[in-house]
């Protein structure tokens, strides 16, 4: 598959602190996604959904990204939806087409690490 199909995979961590990433090793889990499976890249953010992550989607985001799959590992895919479409509509890019949300909290890496691998593997078709 081409670099250009590939999907970017995002994970917010929610600031470190919250309980329901408790379990989870973050720098095991990026670090298989970016090594192990078929991403562009995998990159981490601290807390999307306030003021800093909206400046780095604004930043981030590029009009011509349409046809770009973005992964993003975090909360509950609605809570995602209400938090972080918006500034995909100021891009001109379409949330509910472009963007996998995956709900990570309350598992242990291993769990998360099959689900972010599932996700992907649909995406790419594998
Ligand atoms: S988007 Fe979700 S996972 Fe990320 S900081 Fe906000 S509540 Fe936490």
């Amino acid at each position: 598959m081409s670099e250009r199909k590939l999907p970017r995979f995002i994970m917010c961590f929610c600031t470190g602190e919250c309980p329901g990433f408790a379990n989870l090793d973050l720098w095991k889990l990026i670090n298989f996604v970016r090594n192990e499976l078929d991403v562009e890249y995998a990159i981490i953010h601290p807390q999307l959904c306030v003021t800093d992550g909206d400046n780095f989607f604004r930043d981030y985001l590029k009009e011509t990204d349409k046809d770009k799959i973005y992964i993003i590992g975090g909360c509950d895919p609605r809570m995602q939806r209400k938090m972080l479409k918006d500034v995909f509509a100021e891009k001109g890019l379409d949330f509910d087409k472009q963007v996998i949300s995956l709900d990570l909290r309350n598992m242990e890496t291993a769990e998360a690490m099959k689900k972010v691998e599932e996700a992907i593997s649909k995406v790419v078709g594998a």
